[in-house]
């Protein structure tokens, strides 16, 4: 133990040193291995009620048996727990005073319609070179593996008996799919709670710590229409969707400014074979870290829908689905980087020995807390793939250092109520 904390601390660069709460002996105190052992020793329990969450259908908007189970499992742990009005589901773990209140929050829903199967197949398969135990079927992934790793986190702390300083809140939060609503929901119901947030979301081993702004827009064409034996030279919304579908594709994204991505994920409209639709429609999904860059490809392609417009003499509109804001940059962010919780969550992960990185990006509901100014990260829940698919799969034993890792972020950050006293 005290080998790796040493070796821990040479890799750490100097400057972060100073910063992560971590390495200050905080894992040689008995509680804390105590509570790691705990962990250790019940992964497997821990996997079989991962399977059994994963095998509740939970649909955004359609958590609710998802987390009626939850509740009961943390109203077992001795926690008050509340279900509000969109349905988050959040507990308290008092803390006994001095510290700073820290938020973990795991998404219940899943993008899979209701009547999706969702059993859960054992199976095998290479890993990042090594042969891994590997669990199969939508949601396994995103996000069950953490509602599973959380629970398990809250039992660990109790058997151990850690108290920290700071409350934790524990929220299975909801709608994280539509647009992170129900993590928006709790913090605006909740101003100034959350001192530090942690989204238990995505794949080991990076650190997110930025947001990923991402725009929903829905573009309308309309025409008067006409049947096709007169429709020569006729306004045709059709027409206009697919030249401003295709120039769209054509707009260029400059190298030096973050970055951003662009998809056209839904088409509709029109009624019968014999005639100009009267209506058509696209859907936009932008996505840039970058502020300024987000407006800017936002501008350019209503510019775009417009020009196509008028040269097919059709009329548009445009619906704004969501507006979700960017974090920033890399650059921009780069004080934000040297946040203890930064630094303590890539020590955790040197700790358990897996080579993490921290990046400036993130759509998950830590996206909330850092656009209001909240220190907040995103970290891995296991190492899966194929997620928002039906081949969506996830390697079972990363999910222990993930584990692990949550409960070692919680009592470095919320701080340990008596250190060396147990
Ligand atoms: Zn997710």
């Amino acid at each position: 133990m005290k080998r790796i904390l040493l070796l821990a601390a040479l890799l750490i660069p100097a400057s972060a040193q100073s910063q992560t709460r971590l390495t200050e002996n905080l894992t040689r105190q008995a509680g804390v291995r105590d509570a790691m052992a705990w962990i250790d020793a019940n992964f497997e329990r821990q996997v079989e009620e991962w399977i059994r969450i994963t095998e509740i259908p939970a649909p955004s908007k359609f958590e609710q048996n998802r987390a009626a189970y939850v509740k009961a499992q943390l109203e077992a742990e001795g926690l008050v727990v509340t279900i509000d009005s969109i349905g988050n589901v959040i507990a308290r773990r008092p803390g006994t005073g001095g510290g700073e209140t820290v938020v973990f929050a795991a998404h219940l829903d899943t993008v899979h319609p209701l009547e999706t199967n969702v059993t859960v197949r054992h199976d095998s398969a290479m890993v990042e070179g090594r042969k891994s135990r590997v669990l199969r079927s939508p949601g396994i992934f995103d996000n069950s593996a953490s509602v599973a790793n959380m629970l398990a986190v809250i039992r660990a702390m109790n058997r151990a008996k850690i108290q920290t300083r700071g409350d934790i809140i524990f929220i299975a939060t909801v709608q994280e799919e539509l647009g992170l609503r129900g993590m928006e929901f709790w913090l605006e119901k909740n101003p100034g709670v959350a001192k530090i947030l942690v989204a238990m979301d995505g794949g080991l081993p990076a650190v997110n710590y930025g947001a990923l702004g991402i725009y929903w827009t829905k573009y309308l064409f309309q025409g008067a229409g006409s049947h096709t034996n007169t429709s020569a030279g006729k306004p045709h919304p059709a027409r206009a969707l697919a030249d401003a579908i295709r120039s769209i594709y054509t707009i260029d994204i400059p190298a030096n400014m973050g970055g951003a991505v662009y998809n056209v994920g839904m088409l509709d409209g029109g009624k019968i074979y014999n005639g100009i639709p009267e209506e058509v429609s696209f859907t936009m999904d932008l996505r840039s870290v970058n502020p300024a860059l987000l407006d800017r490809l936002d501008a350019q392609i209503d510019s775009a829908v417009m020009r196509a417009a008028a040269e097919h003499k059709v009329t548009w509109t445009k619906e704004k689905t969501l507006r979700n804001g960017a974090g920033g940059t890399e650059q921009s962010l780069a004080g934000r980087r040297n946040h203890p919780l930064i630094q303590t969550a890539l020590d955790a992960h040197r700790f358990l020995g897996i080579d993490s990185r921290a990046v400036a990006s993130g759509s998950t509901d830590a996206n909330m807390g850092v656009v209001r100014g909240i220190p907040s990260i995103a970290i891995g829940r296991s190492i899966g793939g194929e997620q928002h698919t039906l081949a969506e799969w996830s390697e079972v034993d990363s999910a222990l250092p993930a584990t692990k890792m949550v409960f070692l972020i919680a009592v470095a950050m919320a701080g340990l109520a008596v250190p060396g006293s147990f």
